[in-house]
């Protein structure tokens, strides 16, 4: 008899908890979907706004673009920081302060920061785009863009792109450390998609070979296939940085074929109605680009 009164009880007690555990993944789910709601809501209210400021930039400008500056960043570094672990004379790293300049004078200055989306609509002649537009863009996802250029970004309301090294984000993210280079992870780059959006900088071929040929190039077709199908489905984008800037007719096949609509180079020049969606030039924004050629460049 006690056997059985145990037996009940145990039943009892599992039952309880096997109930109580159902109802709080219920209620777990419950959350999810309705939080997942809301993130739907305000991104669609986060478009509409967008459109709504775009029209307003549109109004207040006299002229719309007819060429836009696209502007290249790499790594950021506080100029104490560059100094005291000899960053000093790499030319893919700017200080935070003239970066910071930099960014004032075009919030000064009333400049638009167009998405990517919205450079491929003006490249179609679907979108009109005030005169003042720039695009903003970082190679690499190093982890300095989201600690030092991202709150200065999101203080003016500015959108940038960053290009990012699928293989470099799928571990943790580490602590930044100004010695060093780590890369923003896949785990918390949702952190920063107020400001950036990520595109492809290859998922593994951002090297070069022992012959110093960049992997995109040298490397087979089915290798370049896997290899940038899997970063435009990471990233879910169609759009390419080429890692030092190395392209050929091949890898422009590959891009068609895989569906990606824009690639960016690093030859110097315009983005204008007439140029190749595939090979858009950018500006690099090293160390000898002071403010009067940081304002050329955006005349
Ligand atoms: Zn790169």
């Amino acid at each position: 008899m006690k056997k059985l009164t145990f037996s009940i009880v145990i039943t009892l007690f599992l039952t309880f908890i096997f109930t109580s555990y159902s109802h709080a993944a219920n209620y777990e789910l419950a959350i999810l979907s309705i939080l997942e709601e809301r993130y739907v809501q305000l991104k669609e209210e986060n478009q509409r706004q967008r459109e709504e400021i775009l029209k307003l930039y549109n109004q207040l400008s006299p002229k719309a673009a007819e060429k836009i500056p696209v502007l290249l960043y790499h790594h950021l570094l506080k100029e104490e920081e560059m100094k005291a672990y000899g960053w000093e004379n790499n030319d893919s790293v700017i200080s935070v302060e003239a970066f910071s300049e930099q960014m004032k004078y075009l919030y000064d200055n009333g400049y638009y920061t167009a998405t990517l989306d919205e450079l491929w609509d003006f490249l179609n002649e679907n979108k009109t785009l005030p005169e003042k537009t720039v695009v903003i863009t970082f190679d690499d996802g190093y982890l300095s863009n989201a600690v030092y250029a991202y709150p200065i970004m999101k203080e003016y309301g500015f959108k940038g792109v960053i290009f990012m090294r699928g293989g470099a984000t799928i571990y943790p993210q580490k602590p930044f450390d100004p010695k060093g280079l780590q890369s923003i992870s896949l785990e918390e780059n949702y952190k920063y998609e107020d400001v950036f959006e990520y595109g492809c900088h290859t998922y593994d071929l951002h090297r070069k070979d022992i012959k110093d040929v960049a992997l995109l190039v040298s490397s087979s077709k089915e290798e370049i296939l896997e290899d940038l199908s899997k970063n435009k489905k990471l990233f879910n984008t169609d759009y390419i940085a080429y890692p030092f800037g190395k392209y050929n007719d091949s890898t422009l096949e590959y891009l068609k074929e895989l569906g990606y609509k824009m690639g960016f180079t690093i030859k110097r020049g315009y983005v204008s109605k007439n140029s190749d969606k595939l090979q858009l030039p950018r500006f690099i924004i090293d160390p000898t680009i002071n403010m009067d050629k940081f304002k050329k460049i955006l005349q």
